[in-house]
């Protein structure tokens, strides 16, 4: 892969990385930052019946959020990996070369069209 557009790809998951880091940071704490592994908070457990009510219907709601921007991040991670390794913009499945178009709208793709 050209150089220029790897290095615009990896501008563009560095990017992504530190919003869905923000996004996280707000209903998670982090187990495992590099891994991108995140946990989902309760928030402060409130004196009386009511307020924890709130915090685990917040919890209920924010489990789902959480768990889908952890598997983003965790993709993004991957493909800075993959970056480094010199493996990025290969499917993962016959490692051929994933279309460029595809990796500028999803540069952490693993695979290509086909597969
Ligand atoms: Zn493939």
């Amino acid at each position: 892969m050209n150089e220029t557009i790897q290095s615009e790809l990896k501008a563009l998951l560095l990017k992504e990385k530190a919003e869905l880091e923000e996004n996280l940071a707000r209903i998670a704490r982090p187990v495992d930052k590099d891994k991108g592994d995140y946990e989902t908070t309760f928030g402060e457990v409130g004196a009386d019946r009511e307020d924890n009510t709130t915090e685990v219907e917040e919890y209920t709601d924010n489990l789902p959020v959480e768990l889908t921007l952890e598997k983003n991040l965790q993709e993004v991670i991957g493909a800075l990996d993959r970056i480094e390794k010199d493996t990025y913009g290969l499917c993962e499945n016959c490692q051929k070369e994933i279309n460029l178009e595809r990796l500028k709208v999803n540069p952490s793709a693993k695979t290509c069209i086909k597969c």
